[in-house]
């Protein structure tokens, strides 16, 4: 036996449900790959066992860690330190675990962002984005601090979509609009970039449809979604059947979690791999 066996990094995640989370099978792909001793534990946390789970991994010299759903906000008074985006959105999703200090990042917009970068250059666009959960936060705070033009935010619970609209136009310079969803949006022509950042379209609620008026999605506009699982969701069906390019939900999925190794151990992580180890568990995980 090795007389010095060589210690891996830990990472991981703790959310509740966190059966099913693919972000394991990106990151230790990833870790194989650049050949990094490292491993990520998907940890089953409700948020009354939150405060030991953080506690039990500073004390196991745990590098960093993810947060989903429920503990992206009961994670914060854990926490020294919040990056300044983090601090918008409210919500954090990536906690680096430094010799000093906890600090919390948002990556899930940054992610976005990414994904759309490769498409479009964010400056100026004029984006309709429907959703005003965590996820459609952390995509409008990041699109204004990326310098779209106009967010228009559509919500079925309208005062949601006020509270991100006023943040937004606190914070950057761009104009923010809150629109109570009740019946079908119609899209207006001059949108660059349409985005569902609702859970609608997740699995198994295949069927579900974002309800907008589909003659209003033009061949100009770019049709994102946020759902990773399926990938190809009704509405970017329906785009596609109106002309339009589409995104869907898994580069946004994959850069955050090549963000986070980022964070915590400087890696910039071959993107293509976390792709492929996505595919592969978004497999496993419709099952
Ligand atoms: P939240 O529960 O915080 O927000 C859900 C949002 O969807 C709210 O705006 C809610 O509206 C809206 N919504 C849900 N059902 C309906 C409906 N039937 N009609 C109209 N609006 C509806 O969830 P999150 O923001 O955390 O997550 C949203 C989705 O984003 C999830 O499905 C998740 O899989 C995906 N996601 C994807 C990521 C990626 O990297 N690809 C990262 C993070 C999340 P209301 O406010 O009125 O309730």
């Amino acid at each position: 036996p090795d007389p010095t066996p060589l210690m891996p990094a830990l990472t991981g995640s703790f959310s509740s449900p966190a059966g099913g989370n693919p972000t394991g099978a990106m990151v230790e792909a990833a870790y194989r790959h650049h050949g990094v001793l490292a491993r990520f534990v998907n940890c089953d946390v409700p948020p009354e066992h939150l405060p030991d789970a953080v506690r039990g991994a500073i004390a196991m010299g745990w590098i960093g860690f993810n947060l989903s759903l429920p503990n992206k906000q009961a994670v914060i008074p854990l926490l020294d330190g919040l990056a300044p985006s983090a601090a918008l959105i409210g919500a954090v999703n990536c906690v680096q675990i430094t010799p000093g200090a906890l600090i919390g990042n948002n990556t899930d917009g940054q992610g976005f962002v990414q994904a759309l970068r490769e498409r479009r250059d964010p400056q100026g666009l004029r984006v309709v984005l429907f959703g005003a959960g965590g996820a459609a936060r952390a995509i409008a705070v990041e699109l204004a601090l990326a310098g779209v033009a106009r967010l228009t935010i559509v919500n079925r619970t309208v005062e949601r979509a006020e509270e991100i609209a006023a943040i937004v136009r606190e914070n950057s310079a761009a104009e923010a609009i809150a629109v109570a969803w009740d019946g079908s949006f119609p899209i207006p022509a001059d949108t660059d970039v349409v985005v569902n950042g609702t859970s609608i379209g997740l699995a198994p609620d295949t069927d579900a449809r974002v309800d907008l008026v589909a003659e209003s999605i033009l061949p100009t506009m770019l049709v994102c979604d946020v759902i990773p699982n399926p990938p190809d969701t009704m509405l970017l069906r329906e785009a596609r059947a109106q002309g339009a390019a589409t995104l869907d939900g898994r580069a946004m999925l994959a850069n955050q979690a090549a963000i986070n190794l980022n964070l915590w151990m400087g890696l910039d992580p071959d993107r293509d791999v976390m792709r492929t180890a996505l595919d592969a568990a978004i497999g496993d995980w419709r099952h």
